[in-house]
């Protein structure tokens, strides 16, 4: 059957023959040829049938091993998936956490005011919108009158709820454009956006008296109180050196007042 095929094809892929060794054994061979036509050749190979079990028992050991690759390949992506999604948790309460940490660095820890650092930077920022639009404002400096006979008298906690109580004040008082901060200890800041001397010092005047005569929980208080309004040479310090020179006078005429630089000269 091997000529009718190798003539018709120009080769034979598989014949399985037994051969007989010298000593009369069986030899089973795979029997395979091809058909050359420049040469009028047919080539052939005979592989012994043991040898072609061994490559059977490779192939499927390969296969064995490649299933179990995969296996560990699918293993490794479900791990991967895991890993990912926590990551993206992670990232998550990060942002979470980094939000916190940014208000806290705004806020007075007391009284939940904005504290010095977020009220400088406001500040730097109405000077600099005042240069370009020329939209002027005022900054007012309250320091609580005699605050240390409170502590004195009724000690540091009390103190503190006196803090809280005037925080809370402010926060009631003024509109909810302006900047009210603690500027430390017993004193405050607060930037009225766009008031002018006479406006700034009239608002300046009605807290001083509605602090005089407001419902304390625990004694009366009084502030002295130092205004100025921005002109377009200022700077950060300039500003505040005017409103603090206001508040010191304030105080030098007897607390309980409210000076504003540009009328006192200063
Ligand atoms: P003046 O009218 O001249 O402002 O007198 P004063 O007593 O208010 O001013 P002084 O600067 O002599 O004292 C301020 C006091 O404020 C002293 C300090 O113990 C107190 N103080 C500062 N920060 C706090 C705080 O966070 N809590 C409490 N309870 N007291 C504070
Ligand atoms: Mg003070
Ligand atoms: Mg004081």
């Amino acid at each position: 059957c091997f000529y009718p095929f190798i003539q018709l094809n120009g080769y034979v892929d598989e014949i399985y023959l037994n051969l007989k060794g010298s000593n009369g054994t069986d030899i089973p061979v795979l029997f395979n040829g091809k058909y050359y036509e420049e040469t009028d050749v047919v080539d052939c190979i005979f592989v012994h049938m043991g040898r072609r079990i061994d490559y059977e028992q490779e192939i499927r050991k390969a296969k064995i091993l490649v299933e179990e690759a995969y296996r560990e390949k699918n293993v490794a992506l479900v791990k991967m998936e895991e890993l990912h999604l926590e990551l993206e948790h992670k990232q998550i309460e990060l942002l979470k956490l980094n939000n916190k940490l940014e208000i806290l660095s705004i806020i007075d820890g007391l009284t939940g005011l904005k504290n010095r650092r977020y009220f400088i930077e406001k500040l730097d920022e109405y000077l600099v919108q005042l240069k370009q639009t020329n939209c002027l404002f005022s900054l007012l400096i309250l320091d609580i009158d005699h605050f240390k006979s409170v502590n004195d008298t009724h000690g540091h906690l009390i103190g503190d709820e006196v803090l809280i109580q005037l925080a809370k004040l402010l926060a009631d008082f003024f509109p909810k454009d302006y900047t009210i901060a603690r500027y430390g200890g017993e004193e405050f800041v607060v930037i009225l956006p766009l008031r002018n001397e006479e406006e700034s010092l009239k608002e300046a005047e009605l807290l001083r008296s509605t602090i005089q005569s407001a419902q304390w929980e625990i004694m009366k208080i009084t502030v002295s109180i130092g205004v100025a309004t921005s002109n377009p040479m200022d700077t950060t310090s300039s500003i505040m050196a005017h409103a603090d020179k206001a508040l010191y006078s304030s105080k030098e005429s007897g607390r309980n007042k409210v000076t504003h630089a540009t009328f006192q000269n200063i």
